[in-house]
């Protein structure tokens, strides 16, 4: 980060209700350390967002949302807009998790570039998801992959307001998380790829207890992107006060 905090996204995926969310929220804010030096960002579903955001309001902890779509408004049944999500104070949006991949064709294609374009008009900051299969990286293949996901999505994209997410899809969801020193690897690849020193660039899949420290402790890393194990509010908190 530009103020050189580590970030930590806690993506829920479809979990918690409203209910559920707030009560997430009253053991985690009593929890995470007061003095805690992280920029810690809770990506709800969209159905929670209202409520949480209500609830941060004063708080040191952050609002993002899931996913974004490229116009304001129009016919697109099941979309929400950068304008919607603005009004909930939503300052960061994922575009282009690999769950989302998996149900919508052409990845990587113009839809991923008007996503970045529309959340940096509504003054939200995009992470980007970029990674590489098992089978791509078996082929030797991660940099020539990610360099493709990279050009496709970045055209007129202003660096300036971006976060680059490495999540090596292998790794996501699947207790198997890439190595501390290769994820750095590929991270500090990136950025050369991009030319730009100071872009914020942290590592997803399969994050825990276990190798936080590990990921935390290298150079090129600038945080952590969380799922599984962010649905627990005692296990968030024991990576934030890390
Ligand atoms: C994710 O959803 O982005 C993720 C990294 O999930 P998990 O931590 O469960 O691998």
């Amino acid at each position: 980060m530009k103020n050189g905090k580590k970030l930590i996204v806690a993506n829920w995926k479809m979990h918690k209700t409203q209910t559920e969310s707030l009560e997430f929220l009253n053991f985690f804010l009593n929890e995470i350390k007061k003095d805690h030096d992280r920029e810690v960002i809770l990506f709800p579903p969209f159905t929670s967002l209202g409520v949480i955001s209500k609830h941060l309001y004063g708080t040191k902890v952050r609002l993002g949302a899931q996913n974004i779509h490229w116009d304001d408004y129009g016919s697109y049944t099941g979309s929400i807009s950068g304008l919607m999500l603005g009004e909930l104070d939503v300052k960061y949006v994922i575009v282009n998790h690999y769950e989302r991949l998996r149900c919508e064709q052409n990845p990587y294609d113009k839809m991923t570039n008007l996503r970045l374009k529309a959340a940096q008009r509504h003054a939200i900051t995009p992470i980007l998801c970029v990674g590489e299969t098992q089978e791509q990286r078996n082929a030797d293949e991660t940099e020539k992959i990610i360099d493709t996901q990279l050009s496709n999505a970045l055209s007129d994209v202003d660096l300036n307001n971006l976060i680059i997410g490495y999540e090596s899809i292998w790794a996501i969801g699947t207790g198997e998380s890439c190595k501390p020193s290769e994820a750095n690897r590929i991270i500090a690849w990136i950025r050369k790829q991009l030319g730009k020193k100071d872009i914020p660039i942290i590592y997803g899949g399969s994050v825990t207890h276990s190798n936080i420290k590990g990921i935390m402790a290298q150079p090129e890393i600038n945080g952590v992107m969380v799922g599984s194990l962010s649905l627990d509010p005692t296990s968030l908190a024991r990576i934030v006060n890390f």
